[in-house]
Parts: structure tokens; C-alpha cells; sequence
């Protein structure tokens, strides 16, 4: 177990035997709040290219248009020289990967499971995109299989901000549902969403602590280029940024460790068995607008430990 807190490498080991490795994989599907099926324009802070792959090795293998299992094939060539022992999660992430006829959802996973090394899927998706259909097939592929929703807040007010076009009762449900069909099932939240508080931030990992979930994934808001929030964001006459007349908070470092720290507290306290994958994401440099950190992943992971060691030794 991680030293305090449950973490993802703890969350792979209760599951898998040996060394896994995430590959990233874009399977072309599109987003139901920007084609119409459920909204147009998208949530204000996306610009899907921010989030899709680049592999360590610097080769974005999804931007073209290989196969599913091809990306998946270029993604183990990265890391087979050094661990030959390596097995591998396909991780289905950009936009909405449960958004088309099942039929073809179907193929698409199965074509990844079929590659050699490959022993089990992430699906990433929105709360209100899954039915029990899918979530019944995909338990019956007879390989894991973890979903995992986008969620972002338990705050229907700012939900309804971002256009999310779903509700919290709808991540909720969605959980249950998953939970009920066999399946683990991870949250993933933006912290610093417009208008929201660190009360409302709090509420929210609370919230969630409370449902059936294996993991959550946090990340501090980031404005990226070419999105609405970056867009229609300016400064109040007292000096405060703002989103359509929401205040909109951009983290320090430090600040945002501190919400980490009691981030995680809660967690402990409240179910020390859901994995805490990650808290903070980087979008490329070229995109992002801010906060400009500059700290990868394991840097901050690093402060963060720093910090909840000192919080440990005064209590
Ligand atoms: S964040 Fe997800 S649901 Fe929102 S617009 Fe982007 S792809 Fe669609």
C-alpha cells in the first residue's frame, strides 16, 4: 500500500499478477454533447487534443488513423525492449467510448483484447452514456474490465456551468449499475471547476467516498487554448478571474497540495479501500493557458508526500 494512501499500483496488484502498463488508445469515437446526441459545444474547458495520448516514447500514435490493435502493437514496442515481462491494460480514453451501436463498441474491445499481452480494458466514458446492455456484455467478455466516468463534480449548479449535459444522480446511477453487473468502477472530478469553493470540492470527494467506487482520478482545472473557457474567461473590476460571472480559481502549487492533503484525509477516513489514481494532470505545454506548474505527475505526487508526512507527524 502506498505509504498513505491506496494507490493505483495497489489497486493493479490486488487485480493483476506482475508488471502492467496502461496503453492509450483512440478508437475514433465521437462525444454525444458535441454531435447533438445529448448537447452541442461541448464542456467548456475540453479540447480533446489536450488529453489525447503521447506516449512516453514522444510518438502520438492516435492522432493518425491505426487500427485499434495497431496503436496498440506501436504502444507495447515502447516498452517491451526494456521489460519484456510487461502485460498491458488497453485504455479506451479519448472522448466517449461508449458512444455507438454496441455491436461495433463490441468489436472494438474485443480487437484490443485480442492482442498478445493484453489482458484487460479501461473504458473511459460519460455517466449517462453506458446502459445495462453494454455494462452486461462487457462483464461477460470474460477479461477485466474497469470503467470508468467522467464526473467531474457532484454539483448539478456547476455541472449545468460547464454544459456537462448529466447530473450527479446520473453518475450515481451509473455507478450502481456498474457495480451491480460485476464491473469496477472509477470517478474521475475536476477540482477548481467555475464558482465552486473548496467546501463544494470537499463535498464532492465526499460524496463519492460514499458510493461503491474502486477508484477516483482528480486533476486541478486547467484552461486550455481553443475551448470556451478560455474564450469567454476575463477579469472582474476587483481584479478576479472569471467565467461568466462565476469566479474561477486557477491553483497555486501550494494551495492545490493543501487541498490534496485533505483530499486524501477524507478519503482515509471515510474509505481507505478506494484508489487514489492521480491528482493532477498536465495538458502539452503549446495548449495550456494555465496553470503553467510545470511539474510532471510524480513531482507533484512527491509534495504531496512531503506535506502529508508533516500533517502526520503533528497529529
Ligand atoms: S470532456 Fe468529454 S464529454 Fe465533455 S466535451 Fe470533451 S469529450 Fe465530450
Amino acid at each position: 500500500m502506498g505509504r498513505f494512501y491506496k494507490d493505483y499500483a495497489d489497486f493493479l496488484a490486488e487485480r493483476f499478477e506482475g508488471k502492467m502498463q496502461k496503453l492509450t488508445v483512440n478508437a475514433g469515437f465521437s462525444c454525444p454533447n458535441r454531435d447533438g446526441t445529448i448537447g452541442r459545444g461541448g464542456c467548456v474547458y475540453c479540447n480533446n487534443s489536450s488529453f489525447s495520448p503521447n506516449l512516453a516514447g514522444g510518438a502520438d500514435i492516435s492522432s493518425n488513423k491505426m487500427s485499434v490493435s495497431q496503436q496498440l502493437e506501436a504502444g507495447k514496442h515502447f516498452f517491451e525492449r526494456k521489460y519484456p515481462q510487461m502485460r498491458y491494460l488497453a485504455y479506451f480514453q479519448s472522448y466517449t467510448n461508449t458512444h455507438g451501436d454496441i455491436g461495433r463498441l463490441m468489436e472494438l474491445y474485443c480487437e484490443a483484447l485480442s492482442v498478445d499481452k493484453v489482458v484487460g480494458l479501461i473504458i473511459g466514458t460519460r455517466p449517462d452514456c453506458v446502459d445495462d446492455r453494454l455494462l452486461g456484455e462487457l462483464a461477460a467478455i470474460g477479461k477485466p474490465v474497469i470503467m470508468e466516468y467522467g464526473a467531474e463534480s457532484s454539483h448539478d449548479d456547476t455541472l449545468k456551468a460547464v454544459n456537462r449535459c448529466h447530473t450527479w444522480a446520473q453518475t450515481a446511477d451509473a455507478v450502481e449499475r456498474t457495480v451491480a453487473a460485476g464491473l469496477p468502477v472509477g470517478l474521475h472530478f475536476i477540482m477548481g471547476l467555475p464558482g465552486e469553493t473548496r467546501e463544494m470540492m470537499m463535498q464532492t470527494v465526499e460524496r463519492a467516498a460514499s458510493l461503491p467506487i474502486d477508484t477516483i482520478k482528480l486533476h486541478q482545472l486547467q484552461v486550455i487554448k481553443d475551448t470556451v473557457l478560455a474564450r469567454e474567461m476575463d477579469v472582474s473590476d476587483d481584479g478576479r478571474m472569471m467565467f461568466r460571472g462565476l469566479p474561477l480559481h486557477i491553483f497555486s502549487v501550494e494551495e492545490y497540495v493543501g487541498l490534496c492533503v485533505d483530499i486524501v484525509m477524507a478519503m482515509c477516513r471515510m474509505n481507505g479501500n478506494i484508489a487514489i489514481e492521480r491528482f493532477t494532470s498536465q495538458a502539452p505545454a503549446d495548449l495550456l493557458i494555465a496553470p503553467r506548474w510545470g511539474l510532471k505527475n510524480y513531482e507533484f505526487t512527491n509534495l504531496l508526500n512531503r506535506e502529508l508526512e508533516l500533517r502526520n507527524k503533528k497529529s
